[in-house]
């Protein structure tokens, strides 16, 4: 390797969204330079992302983001099952029951892009962070001895970056991914997924929890609550309804207000009239990269594994991809390791198939159990969840892979 060069031997993180910024963090506290280069002038604030599981806030706890996270967000103690006809609980869980687990045995609701804002803020204080935004990376080189990105800004001048590492967190279409031919198999669903968000109270309407499934064989959907936006209308927080898009009407029909209604209607008909501030229609897939790592280019988060949002999996995961990463990073950085090529090796098998084993197969069987349409089958489905939640050691054992502290443990434990 030749001499480190102080103005480039740093790592860049391609993506500024919560894994980029949550990792670029984690490398400035260890003593790493660090450069994040995103591509939006601003950070989205689409409804995506909004629970944090107790195995993210144990781990952000490192970091120091876990009590601002909470004071920001909503606590989420208690998630339920409806049948979406009859409206009647037939599971409710309590992540209370991981106290001697975790040491925040409770979710918290907070839009990721307030949990990206969180990190930044903490990043600015190193003077060895930088993030830049507009830089659209357009291509990226793995050298022997170093990588680099290339960027675009709006006005078409393009910029190269030289570094130690490249680390990609540019979401569900990574550049960065597709510049190494990293294979991303998997599937699309067939529907698409629409989610509303309104200041309708479902909490006072009809004692809904903070997240809330609806089974139904047609029409199923969640129900869950925000901090919204600051603005005066939220005046005691935002709802979010998913929905799922059972027809194959063409995007902007199914984006139309009578469709959306439509749907409110069917599954919260008290709510019918309430006004809609904001929808967006997404498609959903379920795909895992071939690897997380080549030579000196290494996937975090949606780059490397997207699925659907039920369960509230995907950000969870990457932020714990993000930070055993740092990790390893700062091991090579400090000289305690050689050969960072194995290290990384391991960082592939320490999160690769395990977002294989848990994030994907549990999001799948989350849809599978709201949607079933075989009236047998979404029985025995239905009747298993109610078992499991009324048996004490199912309960928990359900809630140990619910909030990832399974899948945490399991990484760890992987040499
Ligand atoms: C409706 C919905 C609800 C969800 N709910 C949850 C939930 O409750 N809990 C949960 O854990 N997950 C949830 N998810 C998933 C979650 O949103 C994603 O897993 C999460 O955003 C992944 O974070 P990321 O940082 O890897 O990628 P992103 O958030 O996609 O960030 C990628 C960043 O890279 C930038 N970028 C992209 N391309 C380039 C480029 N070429 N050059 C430079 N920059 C680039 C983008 O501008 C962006 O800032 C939900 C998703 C959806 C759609």
């Amino acid at each position: 390797m030749p001499t480190p060069n102080q103005e480039t031997d740093r790592i860049i993180i391609v993506g500024g969204g919560p894994v980029g910024m949550i990792t670029a963090l984690r490398l400035a506290q260890l003593d790493i330079p660090v450069v994040v280069l995103d591509a939006q002038a601003e950070t989205p604030t689409a409804h995506r992302a909004a629970t944090t599981h107790s195995s993210t806030l144990d781990l952000l706890d490192i970091v120091g983001l876990t009590d601002t996270i909470i004071e920001q967000g909503l606590t989420a103690r208690y998630f339920q099952y409806r049948y979406r006809t009859t409206n009647e609980v037939f599971a409710e869980f309590d992540f209370g029951r991981l106290a001697e687990e975790s040491n925040h045995p409770y979710a918290v609701q907070l839009e990721q892009h307030k949990t990206v804002a969180i990190a930044l803020a903490a990043a600015e204080k190193f003077p060895h962070f930088e993030f830049h935004r507009e830089r659209t990376v357009t291509d990226v080189v793995n050298e022997t001895d170093y990588a680099e990105v290339v960027t675009e800004t709006p006005d078409g001048s393009q910029q190269t970056w030289r570094g130690r590492y490249v680390i990609g967190c540019d979401g569900g279409r990574s550049t960065v991914r597709k510049s190494q031919g990293i294979g991303f198999p998997g599937f699309t669903w067939e529907e698409r997924f629409i989610i509303v968000a309104s200041y309708f109270d479902y909490e006072s309407a009809d004692n809904y929890r903070y997240r809330n499934y609806l089974a139904d064989p047609g029409q199923w959907c969640s129900v869950f609550k925000i901090p919204g936006p600051d603005d005066p209308d939220n005046k005691n927080g935002m709802w979010r309804n998913l929905f799922p898009v059972i027809t194959d009407d063409p995007d902007d029909v199914v984006t139309s207000e009578p469709y959306i209604r439509n749907m409110i209607n069917t599954c919260f008909p008290y709510a019918k009239d309430l006004e809609i501030v904001h929808s967006n229609l997404y498609s959903v897939h379920q795909r895992v990269a071939d690897s997380f790592h080549k030579n000196r280019i290494m996937l975090a988060g949606d780059a490397g594994h997207i699925n659907n949002p039920l369960g509230g999996m995907g950000m969870n995961s990457g932020i714990a991809d993000g930070l055993n990463l740092a990790e390893k990073v700062g091991q090579v950085w400090r000289g305690d390791v050689t050969d960072d090529q194995a290290l990384f090796a391991q960082y592939d098998r320490q999160r690769r198939p395990l977002a294989q084993k848990y994030v994907q197969a549990q999001s799948i069987q989350n849809k599978e159990t709201l949607q079933a349409k075989d009236p047998e089958k979404a029985t025995a489905r239905f009747e298993e969840m109610r078992k499991t939640a009324e048996d004490p050691k199912r309960h928990k054992a359900f809630l140990m892979n619910a909030s990832l502290i399974n899948m945490v443990r399991e990484a760890a434990a992987i040499e």
